[in-house]
C-alpha cells in the first residue's frame, strides 16, 4: 500500500491551538480577569423558532409510518431546493432547481468539489485565505499561486492576464478580511475566466451579511458567470447551522469541457459518494425561507451587524484602518503602533483580556493585521470595544 505523501505538504495548522494555548495559560496564571472572546467564527445565537419548529414535525414524521422516510434523494428534497432557488430568483438569478445540490455544509463541497477536476490544474487563491482552499488542493499534489490582498487593493484582489489558472477561489465577502467584491470586480473576474477557460469557485457562505446594493450577493448575478462559475453557500452563518449542518452549492448546467459536463459530474459524484443530508436536516433548513423563518433569521444577523458595526465605529474613533465591519461579520484591522498580529494579540490579551485572531495566521500578507468577529453577545462586544479604547487611547 501506498499513502498520498501530499499530506507531507500539508502545513499543520497551529493557529487556534496556539490561540488556545495563550489563553488557557493567561486564565490559569490570572483566574480573576474576564477574558473576552471576538476570536471565533461560529455563531452564538440558537436557531430561528420557524426552523426548531420545523425539526420538530420532521422528527414526528419520522415516528409514523406513512411518512417515514428512508434515503432520500442524494442532491436534496425538491422542497428545499426548489426554496433556494426561490431565493435566488429573489436576488435576480434565474437558476434550474437542477443546478442546486444540497449538502453538510460549505467546506464538506469545497474540498468535495475537486474530486472533479485533474490534479494539473494550477489553482489561484488569495493571500490572506481560509485555509481550506488551500490545504485541499495540496492533499491532491495541485499547484497552487498565490495572489495578493494587500491593503494597497482594499484586500481584493484583481486579476492579472498574465498570470494562467485553472481553478480560481473567490470567497465575498471574505474570511478572514471581511473585505467584498463589487458587482463591477466581480465582472472583471468572470471575463478572465471565461477568457482563460478556468473555473471560479464562489465561497459565498456570508452573502447574507450583504446590505450594500453595489455589492453581488451571489455571483450568478454576473452576466457570463454561469459559463464559468460555480457558488457555495451555506445556512451555517445565514440561519445558525454551523452545529446543525446543511449548505448548498450551485453547479451550472452550462460548463463544459473535455466532452464533460460540469453539473452532470457532480450529480454522478454526488450520488457515488453521498447519501444526502438528513431529511430532519432539509426540513429545518426549508423554514429558513418562510415568511416567518426570513423574518427571524434577519433578526438575529441584525444583531451579529450591530456587533460588527460597534467594533467598525471604534476603529474608526482610533483612527486605525480595517476593511469589513459592513457586508462582513469580520473586522480586519492594522495593528497599531507597528507591532506584529502576534505582538498585538498578546498585547490585547494582557493588557485588556480581549482575545482575537492573528492575521499572520491566514498567509503572509496577514501579518501586521489582526481579525475580529462581530458573533460575540452584544455585551461581550460592548464590554471588549471599551477595554480597547481605553488600551489604546492610555
Ligand atoms: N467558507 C468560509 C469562507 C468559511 O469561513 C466557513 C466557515 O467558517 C465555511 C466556508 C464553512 O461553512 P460550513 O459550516 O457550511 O461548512
Amino acid at each position: 500500500m501506498k499513502l498520498n505523501t501530499n499530506f507531507k505538504n500539508i502545513a499543520e495548522s497551529y493557529l487556534f491551538s496556539d490561540i488556545a494555548h495563550k489563553v488557557n495559560a493567561y486564565t490559569a496564571a490570572h483566574p480573576d480577569k474576564k477574558v473576552l472572546r471576538l476570536g471565533i467564527g461560529d455563531v452564538t445565537l440558537p436557531l430561528a423558532p420557524a426552523v426548531i419548529a420545523a425539526l420538530h414535525s420532521a422528527v414526528d414524521e419520522m415516528a409514523v409510518k406513512e411518512t417515514f422516510k428512508g434515503y432520500g434523494p442524494e442532491q436534496g428534497y425538491a422542497f428545499l431546493k426548489d426554496s433556494i432557488n426561490g431565493y435566488y430568483a429573489r436576488k435576480g438569478v434565474q437558476l434550474d432547481s437542477d443546478e442546486i445540490f444540497i449538502s453538510d455544509g460549505a467546506k464538506s463541497d469545497l474540498g468535495n468539489i475537486l474530486d472533479l477536476f485533474d490534479r494539473h490544474n494550477t489553482v489561484l487563491v488569495p493571500d490572506p485565505v481560509y485555509p481550506v482552499y488551500v490545504d485541499t488542493n495540496t492533499m491532491a499534489g495541485r499547484k497552487i499561486i498565490y495572489m495578493n490582498a494587500t491593503a494597497e487593493n482594499g484586500f481584493l484582489p484583481m486579476p492579472d492576464y498574465s498570470v494562467d489558472a485553472d481553478i480560481i477561489y473567490l470567497c465575498s465577502p471574505n474570511n478572514p478580511t471581511g473585505a467584498a467584491y463589487g458587482k463591477e470586480q466581480l465582472k472583471e473576474w468572470v471575463k478572465y475566466a471565461n477568457n482563460k477557460g478556468a473555473i471560479i469557485l464562489y465561497d459565498a457562505a456570508y452573502e447574507c451579511f450583504i446590505t450594500d446594493d453595489s455589492l453581488a450577493r451571489s455571483i450568478f448575478e454576473v452576466e457570463g458567470a454561469k459559463t464559468c462559475a460555480v457558488e457555495f453557500c451555506s445556512f451555517s452563518k445565514t440561519a445558525g447551522f454551523t452545529g446543525t449542518r446543511c449548505g448548498y452549492t450551485v453547479v451550472p448546467k452550462a460548463i463544459n469541457a473535455d466532452g464533460l459536463n460540469l453539473n452532470k459530474m457532480w450529480l454522478r459524484r454526488q450520488t457515488t459518494k453521498f447519501n444526502g443530508v438528513p431529511y430532519i436536516v432539509q426540513k429545518g433548513a426549508a423554514a429558513v425561507f418562510t415568511e416567518e423563518g426570513q423574518r427571524q433569521i434577519k433578526q438575529n444577523i441584525a444583531v451579529y451587524q450591530q456587533n460588527a458595526a460597534i467594533i467598525a465605529k471604534c476603529m474608526d474613533e482610533l483612527g486605525i484602518w480595517y476593511t469589513g465591519g459592513k457586508n462582513s461579520p469580520y473586522i480586519w484591522l492594522r495593528c497599531p503602533k507597528c507591532m506584529t498580529s502576534w505582538q498585538f494579540f498578546d498585547y490585547l490579551l494582557e493588557n485588556a483580556q480581549v482575545v482575537g485572531t492573528p492575521g499572520a495566521g491566514f498567509g503572509k500578507n496577514g501579518e501586521g493585521f489582526f481579525r475580529l468577529t462581530a458573533f460575540g453577545s452584544r455585551e461581550v462586544t460592548e464590554e471588549a470595544v471599551a477595554r480597547i479604547k481605553k488600551l489604546l487611547t492610555e
